[in-house]
């Protein structure tokens, strides 16, 4: 079987190496002319690491990762401790893998690798697809058309492949943006930055920081409740001096950081509601193409990753009967998918709560193992 893999993001990359483990031929179409990420990390929560482990991935997660010992909350006003749960080790035993922090780069190169060069095609933009009596199309910007037994649009987003499927549903600005730096650790006084996942929270806001790569780099995540619409992308550069503007009055340990950024990228935050198909004769959808979620619960890139892993083990146990692979990876997918966007939405009350006392509740996000057959 013949498989088309259209974006080579998290998702569309995961899809394809458990495709080729699965034994399919797979090529993947990425727009992009090279894997350039803007300096941005993401955490790798232990339901995407069963996957990671089960394409034999997870060494080299952990050579490249860094782990947390434990996520505290404080008021970013005050700097006093709102709560704080352990990760390290805890993780592995609550829940069957460990949590990770990378940078998206390391964690795009980690698969690229794994992936091989050949199956991906860069420079290569869909710009249309279509079903045919016994294939799928892909169009490409430059004219050319391929035939397959079977298109996945993982295109993030702005999905060409879901606006075929599914008319014109633009994304929802959800009111909300956020700013992305990396910081070297090195800017800021020693220890500064402690080996914990730490949420600021304040009114219609809250920040986050985590260090990677090796604890050398820090990551930071700051989300800000706002009126006007940002535009969405992955490269919106904005002056280090908005940041701090933005965040009035923050406890000096906080303020620390805000100053150290040199640059920075601003994000609007969008999602759409959950589709109740995702499927059309030989076109699917994967990860943010077919459920955009807020990035409130760290789940965005983690779902995208359970869904290749399901989606190629539907395709090898009815190899036969596209149809009835598609209806079995929706059925596994959609409830779930859709439960984590709604919940991601509701979220942003009780993150955006200053005087709220715990964590997130994330039991059933981490304790879920797509590896396992459903039943
Ligand atoms: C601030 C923020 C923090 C986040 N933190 C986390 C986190 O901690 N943990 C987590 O799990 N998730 C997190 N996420 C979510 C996560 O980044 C996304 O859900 C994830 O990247 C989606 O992967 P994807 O492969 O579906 O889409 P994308 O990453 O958007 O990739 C789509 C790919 O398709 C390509 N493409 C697009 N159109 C075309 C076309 N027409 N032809 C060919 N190629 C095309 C693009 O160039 C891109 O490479 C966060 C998101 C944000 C905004």
């Amino acid at each position: 079987m013949r498989v088309a893999v259209v974006g080579g993001g998290i998702g569309g990359l995961t899809a394809a190496l458990a495709l080729k483990s699965n034994g399919f031929d797979v090529l993947v179409f990425e727009q992009a002319g090279a894997f350039r990420e803007v300096g941005a990390a993401l955490g790798v929560g232990p339901n995407a690491v069963k996957v990671l482990r089960a394409l034999g991935l997870e060494q080299e997660l952990k050579n490249r990762g860094y782990e947390a010992e434990r996520f505290e909350g404080r008021n970013w006003t005050t700097g006093e401790s709102a709560f704080r749960v352990p990760m390290k080790g805890v993780s592995d035993t609550r829940y069957g893998a460990g949590h990770y922090q990378i940078l998206r780069a390391e964690l795009l190169d980690l698969l690229v690798e794994a992936v091989t060069d050949s199956t991906i095609q860069l420079d290569n933009r869909c710009v249309s697809v279509s079903n045919g009596p016994d294939c799928a199309f892909v169009t490409l910007s430059d004219g050319r058309q391929e035939a397959f037994d079977l298109v996945v649009g993982c295109d993030g987003l702005h999905s060409v492949v879901r606006a075929t499927l599914h008319a014109l549903d633009a994304p929802r600005f959800t009111g909300n943006m956020c700013f992305r730096a990396m910081i070297p650790a090195s800017k800021l006084p020693p220890n500064h930055i402690l080996p914990q996942m730490t949420i600021w929270i304040g009114p219609n806001g809250h920040i986050v920081t985590y260090l990677v790569r090796g604890g050398t780099m820090v990551n930071l995540v700051a989300f800000l409740a706002v009126h006007h619409w940002v535009e969405e992308s992955w490269s919106n550069e904005s002056a280090a001096s908005d940041l701090v503007a933005a965040y009035p009055g923050v406890h000096s340990e906080l303020k620390v950081v805000l100053d150290s950024v040199d640059r920075c990228f601003k994000w609007g935050l969008f999602d759409r509601d959950p589709l109740p198909t995702w499927s059309q004769g030989r076109i699917t959808l994967l990860g943010d193409a077919a459920h955009p979620m807020l990035p409130f619960l760290g789940q965005g890139a983690a779902a995208a990753i359970e869904d290749g892993y399901v989606l190629a083990r539907e395709l090898a146990l009815s190899p036969g009967d596209i149809g009835v692979a598609l209806q079995a990876y929706e059925a596994q997918r959609i409830p779930r998918t859709s439960r984590i966007q709604l919940a991601a939405r509701n979220q942003e009350r009780f993150v955006h709560q200053s005087n709220r006392s715990s964590s997130v509740n994330s039991d059933w996000l981490y304790e879920f193992d797509a590896t396992k057959p459903p039943g």
